[in-house]
């Protein structure tokens, strides 16, 4: 069994009186891909927000590495190493491709090691070093993509959490979202929580996978184990 980084235990979450998650409990491997799987609506946005601190959830607990985390500030809980990539993207277009970057580099955990960091991520994606000086804005959707992810890594994170990285880019830059993620899980050890329109492949890559309908688990497993459950088959495969 590997180790647990993150885990979450009757997480209960409303905005207002609707009710967004209901008791949601999950374990995150360290070191691994774990996958949310769910249909538009299902919840899935509203976890990672939660985990992230940005929603206060109404009950339940998230532990990370041994510390309680639930309802602490996101700043905090970014500086603990839990890196967020937002569906959306949300790059600052006016400012240039290294200020987008720097803003990353703010968090007390990653201040020291600022330049050293800088350049393992322009190492990490050559365009936007070739495009350090130019707005954020005018970068292509996928370029502005590699952004939004060089930027968190600024932050040194252990964990990140990627909300439908590969949304509104073509087949070739899916693969190659799908490829920088592997890499970063396997080459630097990062911990990676997906949601994923891309069912299939993100089970492909995961070690643990949950499946959330209208804010509940229904079904967990290993990718491999989803990928062969007929439900899931059948709801997301499209099989
Ligand atoms: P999608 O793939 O469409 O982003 P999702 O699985 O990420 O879906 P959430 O965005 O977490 O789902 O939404 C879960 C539920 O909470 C939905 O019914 C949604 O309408 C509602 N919801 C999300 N954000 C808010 C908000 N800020 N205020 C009120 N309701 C919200």
């Amino acid at each position: 069994m590997s180790e647990i980084a993150l885990s979450v235990e009757g997480l209960d979450l409303y905005y207002g009186d609707a009710q967004a998650l209901s008791g949601v409990s999950l374990d995150v491997p360290a070191s691994g891909v774990t996958a949310i799987v769910g249909a538009n609506g299902a919840g899935k946005s509203s976890l990672i927000r939660t985990i992230a601190g940005i929603e206060r959830p109404r009950a339940g607990r998230i532990t990370w590495r041994g510390r309680e985390i639930q309802g602490r500030p996101s700043h905090e809980i970014c500086n603990l190493g839990i890196g967020q990539v937002a569906e959306g993207r949300q790059i600052f277009p006016t400012m240039s491709v290294l200020e987008n970057l720097e803003v990353g580099g703010h968090l007390p955990r990653a201040r020291r090691a600022k330049a050293e960091t800088l350049a393992e991520v322009l190492t990490l994606f050559p365009r936007l070093a070739e495009r350090r000086g130019q707005a954020a804005g005018s970068l292509s959707g996928g370029e502005q993509q590699m952004l939004a992810i060089g930027r968190c890594l600024m932050g040194r994170p252990e964990l990140i959490m990627f909300d439908e990285p590969s949304l509104g880019l073509s087949p070739a830059l899916v693969l190659e979202m799908f490829r920088i993620i592997e890499r970063l899980n396997r080459e630097r050890d990062l911990t990676v929580i997906l949601v994923e329109q891309n069912v299939a492949a993100s089970l492909e890559l995961a070690e643990r996978a949950y499946v959330l309908e209208t804010g509940r688990i229904v079904t967990s497993g290993s990718g491999r184990e989803l990928m062969t459950d007929e439900r899931v088959r059948a709801a997301y495969l499209g099989v």
